[in-house]
This record gives C-alpha cells, structure tokens and sequence, in this order.
C-alpha cells in the first residue's frame, strides 16, 4: 500500500490496543499509549515550527522514549535520522551537519558527545530525555551547552492533542529515515529512504514471517491479516514476545525489531545494552518466541555458563542478520532450539533492511549457509565484479559462479544524501543497486554471501576471501572467535592473517596447520595473531578497519 509510516502505528493501535508493546524495566507501554504518546509529540515538534522537509536525529540507545520520538517525528511530517549514541563526537558532528538536523533527541547520560558535536551545524532544539526521574536540570547539564536550545523530553507533548496530526505527506517521495551506513569499510553515508520504502521493507519480511497479507483499515491504518496455517506459522499475529537488544538506530533494528513487532503484534521487551545473564533471564520470564539479532549476540549469549539450564523452550524462531552466520553455529544453536525455526536474512542500509531471506514457514527449505531467496517484489541477480555498469539489460550470472551481489525492488534506497557520484556508482538510473558484496546462487536460487568486495583481500594476483578461512577457523574446538584481514606486503600484495580469541589451549602454529591442510596454497593463513576480543560494531559486525590499521 501506498501509506506513509504512521499508518503502522495507526493500526497497531486499533488492532492490539492494550497489549504491551514495549517492556522496559517493569513498566507497560500498550500499542494505544505509544500512539496517544507519539501523536502528542509529533504535534509538539510542529508547534516549534518543525514539520514536513525537517530533519531531526535521534541519540538516543534502546528506551521506550525512542519509539515515541520515532513514531513522532514520522507523523509530523518529519524526516527521522539515527545516531548511535556512542558516536564520537566528531562524527556525531559530521553526521548532523551532512543530514541538516534542525533537532536531536538525546538521554542526559549520552550528551556530552552531543554538546561538543553541536557547533557548526544548524540543530536549533536539543530535546533531552532522562535517565532517570521525570525531567533533567537543563542550566547544569553539560556545563549548560543546552541551556538556550534544551528542552525536557516530557515538555514536547505536555498538553498536546493526542490524535494524529493531518500532515501532508506524500509516501513516494517525502523521506522518512536518513541513515547513515555503518562505516565499517569507509566514512558514513546518508542513505535517503522515503515513506513507502519503510512500509514496504516491513511488509515484505512481517508478512512472510507471519503467513499474513497486508489490509488497509477503513481509517487507513495498516494491519495485517494471518492467511497461513498454525503449522506452518507457530508464532501466531499478536502472540509474539521478543527480547531485543539490537540497537534501534540500525536498519535491522528499525525495521526488523520496531516496524515489523507493530505489524505482527508483538511484545518487545526492551535492553538498552547487553547484559547477558539479564538478557537470557528475561527470555525465560517472558517466555520469548522469537529470538533475533546479529550473530554477534547469540556468541555471547552461547558462551554464558546458564544458556544450556535456561528454559528457552518457547522460542519458535530465530532470526540473524547484519552479517554472516558461521555454520559451526547454526549446528549449535538447532541443537538448543530443536523446534525453532533458524531464517537468515542479508541486506544493508541501502537497502531498507533486507532483500533475501530463508523461508521463515515450517514447511520451507532453510540451507545453512545460505541466506535465502529474494523476498516480495525484488529481483537479485549476480554481475562480474569488475562490470562497467548493471541495469535491466544486465544479464545475471548463471548458479555457481561467483559475482557482486545486485539488487532492484520497492525498498531499494532513492539515494545518498549529498553525493550524486557516490550514488550514480552504486544505483542505476532503472533502480539497480550494486551491494559491494559477493556472493553465489545455488541451482534452487538460494544466495551465499562469500565475502564484502572491500573485504576481499590479493594475494600474488589471487582472490581470498576472509570468510572461508574464518569458516574454517570457527570449526576448530578452541576457536572461540576469528577474524581473517590482509596483512599490506610488498611482495605478495596482501598476507591472509587471522586475528583469533582461543577458548582453550593452542598455538598459532597448529591453527594454521588446521587451516592450510584445507585451502589451496595462496588462500593460506600466513600468521595468527591472539588477541583477547574481536572488535565489533554496535550493529555486530566486526570492525576489519580497525584489524588492518592493527598491522
Ligand atoms: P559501510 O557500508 O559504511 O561499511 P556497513 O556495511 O557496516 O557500513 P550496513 O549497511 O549495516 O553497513 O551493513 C551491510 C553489510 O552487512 C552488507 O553489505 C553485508 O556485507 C553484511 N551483511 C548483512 N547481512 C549479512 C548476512 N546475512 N550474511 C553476510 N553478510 C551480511
């Protein structure tokens, strides 16, 4: 349907009305008071003059607050751009001064970043939430840096109407979410993503998910109708509880973990942080049907001493994304969760959230190592890295042949913020994105990711590709976490070098050994480094950046 975002909210509203959306710390918020909150927020926003063609970023880690910000920021009309709160505040700057924010929702206890990254951009409201209590002292905080622009959270919507405002906006053109890339591989770009790309993002993976099709209520809310059997379907529209820690400023977070949970009904029980024992503890209380995040999360939840007491017998699905999910582990996790279904997903920021995913229903072939089949309405097809241009008249390469993974549908982006090169490089002018990623069809049509083009790395003039050697890698007993980057060399180009985290005895001559007796000779390991921890990204995913600038 062709509806702006607030059409979720609107009909997650009427349809789930007093059930808990979001858990947080002992409280309740229903689906209806996050939309009487929101609406009230959206009308405050507009009566301090910020409304259509507005950006307003959001700083904000995992707190019911984000959602009434989100959802309000949407319903005025405005356009909603994600910080990661941990930023530095250089790049906080950079990232408010490239996307025009005029406001930022912000906690107390992030803010100082905040206020050394305000100068130079043209945020003129700073709306800060508190950590704890109602409202925080705006003349003290941060030796006063918001004592002119600052604003209490709880003031915004204080004595506002909470109705939805009537906004103008129209789905295929009017942006919703600026989000800008990880940065793992490079500097951030601002992705523009419209209304519609949001809604039909959501719609392609909560359908699937649930068995359900789309419905427009007769005030235009959107909700979804469950058409598929409880079979194939366990997790039931408005029955599903999920622990979330997954950080909402990421694409898999605001779609898969905030859109998606408003169309299926579903409680969120909200971490601001990864805490594990909480974490397990609460998937036991709530008796948790779903499970999902980056693999990063369930390493760390695999590796805590309660995960094999916990009763986790109610978790009738499982989903990973962001990036790849070692084999080694999904045999791990199959054996925790013999009746949960395990669907792997791949996207990028550019893309929404997704395009491809295993079939989430019983019935369904889920390949291990694979992650999936186009969803709705997209087309994926595989072009020779090294391909002048990709558009419609681009063939695809045939099942088995390696290339950059491309993809064209509704939740493609319109483009970067900023930087028509860049875009004009990676999306052409009939809607083909080029991913920077590699990857093979099997002869079913089901995609592998073999690595990130900027990951690959040369060796004497050869291709290796990291991922197959940190396969390998995750396969040895006393690995408990790799990382394979290209040491610079002036002979060979590149030396394949693997950052490892031992979980038992072993030297880094026999890690090789292990590795080399299993790869042709230029893919081999050529030195080990231990370290104590593998750098992540709040979004899961390793950090090679900082691995290469290591050596
Ligand atoms: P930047 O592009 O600035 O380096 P980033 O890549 O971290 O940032 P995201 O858009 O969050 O930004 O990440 C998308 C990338 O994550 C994909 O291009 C892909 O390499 C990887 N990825 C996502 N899902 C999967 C998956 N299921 N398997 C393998 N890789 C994945």
């Amino acid at each position: 349907p062709d509806v702006a975002v607030g059409a979720i909210l609107a009909g997650a509203a009427r349809r789930w009305g007093d059930r808990t959306a979001f858990h947080y710390q002992g409280q309740d918020i229903s689906y209806a008071e996050l939309a009487r909150q929101a609406a009230r927020f959206a009308h405050g926003l507009r009566a301090r003059g910020i409304g259509r063609g507005d950006v307003v970023a959001i700083h904000l880690p995992n707190i019911p607050q984000f959602p009434v910000a989100y959802y309000g920021i949407l319903l005025a009309g405005a356009t909603f751009s994600p910080c990661n709160p941990l930023l530095p505040p250089d790049d906080l700057a950079f990232q408010l001064d490239d996307c025009g924010a005029v406001a930022v929702v912000t906690l107390d206890f992030v803010a100082g970043s905040l206020a050394q990254a305000l100068k130079n951009t043209k945020v003129r409201t700073v709306i800060v939430a508190p950590l704890m209590g109602d409202a925080v002292d705006l003349s003290t905080l941060c030796d006063g840096a918001f004592a002119e622009c600052g604003v209490n959270f709880a003031e915004i919507g204080a004595g506002q109407p909470d109705t939805f405002p009537e906004v103008d906006i129209d789905p295929r053109t009017d942006l919703a979410h600026i989000a800008y890339t990880g940065g793992t591989t490079g500097r951030s770009k601002g992705v523009m993503i419209p209304h519609r790309n949001v809604v039909v993002c959501s719609l392609q993976y909560a359908c699937w998910g649930a068995g359900a099709l789309p419905k427009l209520d007769e005030a235009g809310g959107l909700t979804l109708d469950q058409i598929g059997s409880e079979e194939e379907y366990p997790v039931r529209l408005g029955t599903g509880v999920l622990v979330n820690v997954a950080p909402w400023f990421h694409a898999m977070g605001t779609i898969g973990y905030l859109n998606m949970p408003m169309l299926n009904g579903s409680t969120v029980v909200v971490h601001p942080r990864l805490d594990v024992p909480a974490f397990l503890a609460d998937m036991e209380k709530f008796r948790a049907t779903t499970l999902g995040g980056a693999p990063a999360l369930f390493s760390a939840l695999m590796a805590d001493p309660s995960f094999e007491t916990r009763d986790l017998s109610s978790v009738r699905s499982i989903s990973s994304g962001a990036a790849p999910l070692p084999v080694e582990m999904i045999n791990k996790l199959r054996e925790k969760f013999p009746d949960a279904t395990l669907v792997e997903a791949y996207g990028l920021t550019e893309v929404t959230m997704g395009v491809t995913a295993n079939p989430p229903h019983r019935s369904g072939e889920r390949k291990a190592g694979t992650v999936g089949v186009p969803v709705f309405d997209t087309q994926v097809k595989l072009v020779p890295v090294d391909a002048e241009k990709v558009d419609d008249s681009t063939p695809g390469l045939p099942p088995g042949q390696e290339g950059e993974v491309c993809a064209k549908g509704p939740q493609v982006m319109v483009g970067y913020l900023n930087r028509p090169e860049e875009t004009a490089a990676v999306l052409s002018e009939d809607g083909w994105l080029r991913t920077g990623d590699i990857g093979v069809f099997d002869e079913d049509g089901y995609l592998s990711i073999v690595d990130r083009k900027k990951d690959m790395l040369i060796y004497n003039g050869y291709n290796v590709y990291p991922r197959e050697l940190e396969e390998i890698l995750f396969t040895h007993p006393k690995v408990a976490n790799a990382a394979v980057v290209g040491r610079p060399d002036s002979k060979a180009g590149e030396l394949p070098t693997a950052f490892v985290v031992k979980s038992g005895e072993v030297t880094a001559e026999e890690l090789m050994e292990y590795v080399n007796a299993k790869v042709i000779h230029y893919k081999k390991l050529r030195e080990v480094i231990f370290v104590d921890e593998i750098p992540v990204s709040a979004a899961g995913k390793v950090l090679k950046r900082e691995l290469r600038e290591r050596l």
